[in-house]
C-alpha cells in the first residue's frame, strides 16, 4: 500500500498539475482518517495502526520552508502544492494554522503556485477547517456516495457522519470548491446505479461547485471486490451535468 514516509515530497512532474510538491502532515508509518474506505490506496485504517503521531506544527513549517527554500535556490520551479498524503488532513488539530504558513511560504517563494487540499470533508461543519479550507485555492472535497447508508458501505467513516450536515456545511462554500467523487461497484452497491446517480446529481446541483473531478479505481484496493468503470461509462452517468454546463474532469 502506498505511505508518504516525508511531510513534503516531490517536487513531481504531471500534465495536469506541472511540478507538483505534496504535502503530508499525518502520522508517517500508517494511515490515519476518519473515513475507511473500500477503495483506499493506504489500506485499512486498522493495519495503519503503527504510528499515531502528527507531525508538529513547528516541524510541518520547518520541513516545508526548507524544501521551498533549496528548491527556490536551485531555480525548480513549483507550480502546485497538494496536502495530502496517509489520511485526511483536517484532522490535524493544527490544521488551520499549517494552511496559513503554507500560503505565506507559498507566496515568498512561488506566489504563482496553486495550493490545493485532498479532503473528505467529513470535518467541514468545524468552522476553523471550513474557514482554513476555503483560503486555499482548490478545496477538493469527497462526496462518493449520495446516501448515508452508500456513505456506510463505501466510505465507512468513524464517527458520526450524515450526509444531510455535510451538504449544509458544504453550501457555505458558495459553490466555491471542487467536489470529487468516485464512481465504483461491487457485490453490493453501485454508485452509480439509477436512483443514487440521480441522488448524487441532485446534490450537485444544490451544491453547484464550480468544478467536478470524477474517477474511478485506479490502483490496489483493499477491498479485492470492486469494479471501476471505463471513462465513456462516467461521461454518460454525468452528461446532464454536462449539458447544464458543469466543469467536469473525467479520470479513468
Ligand atoms: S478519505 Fe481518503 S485517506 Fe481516508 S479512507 Fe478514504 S481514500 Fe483513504
Amino acid at each position: 500500500m502506498l505511505h508518504f514516509d516525508d511531510i513534503v515530497f516531490g517536487p513531481i512532474s504531471s500534465r495536469r498539475l506541472g511540478s507538483s510538491l505534496g504535502v503530508n502532515i499525518l502520522p508517517s508509518k500508517g494511515k490515519l482518517c476518519n473515513f475507511d474506505c473500500v477503495y483506499c490506496e493506504c489500506g485499512w485504517n486498522k493495519d495503519g495502526t503503527a504510528d499515531r503521531r502528527f507531525p508538529t506544527y513547528e516541524e510541518v513549517v520547518a520541513a516545508f520552508e526548507e524544501k521551498m527554500s533549496s528548491l527556490s535556490a536551485e531555480g525548480v520551479k513549483v507550480d502546485s502544492i497538494t496536502f495530502s498524503g496517509n489520511g485526511e488532513p483536517t484532522m490535524h488539530p493544527d490544521f488551520p494554522e499549517i494552511v496559513d504558513a503554507v500560503l505565506r511560504c507559498r507566496d515568498r517563494f512561488f506566489p504563482d503556485a496553486k495550493v490545493s487540499v485532498l479532503s473528505n470533508a467529513f470535518l467541514v461543519g468545524r468552522p476553523s477547517v471550513a474557514q482554513a479550507l476555503r483560503r486555499v485555492d482548490n478545496p477538493i472535497l469527497k462526496i462518493d456516495a449520495s446516501s448515508d447508508e452508500l456513505v456506510r458501505q463505501i466510505n465507512k467513516p468513524v464517527g458520526p457522519y450524515r450526509l444531510e450536515d455535510i451538504i449544509a456545511a458544504l453550501k457555505g462554500f458558495d459553490g466555491n470548491f471542487i467536489l470529487q467523487t468516485m464512481f465504483l461497484r461491487s457485490d453490493e452497491f453501485d454508485t452509480a446505479a439509477p436512483e443514487a446517480l440521480q441522488k448524487w446529481m441532485d446534490i450537485v446541483r444544490e451544491l453547484r461547485p464550480r468544478e467536478i473531478m470524477v474517477y474511478t479505481i485506479d490502483r490496489e484496493t483493499p477491498d479485492k471486490s470492486l469494479g471501476k468503470y471505463t471513462v465513456e461509462e462516467m461521461t454518460a452517468f454525468v452528461q446532464p451535468l454536462l449539458d447544464e454546463g458543469y466543469k467536469i474532469q473525467i479520470r479513468g
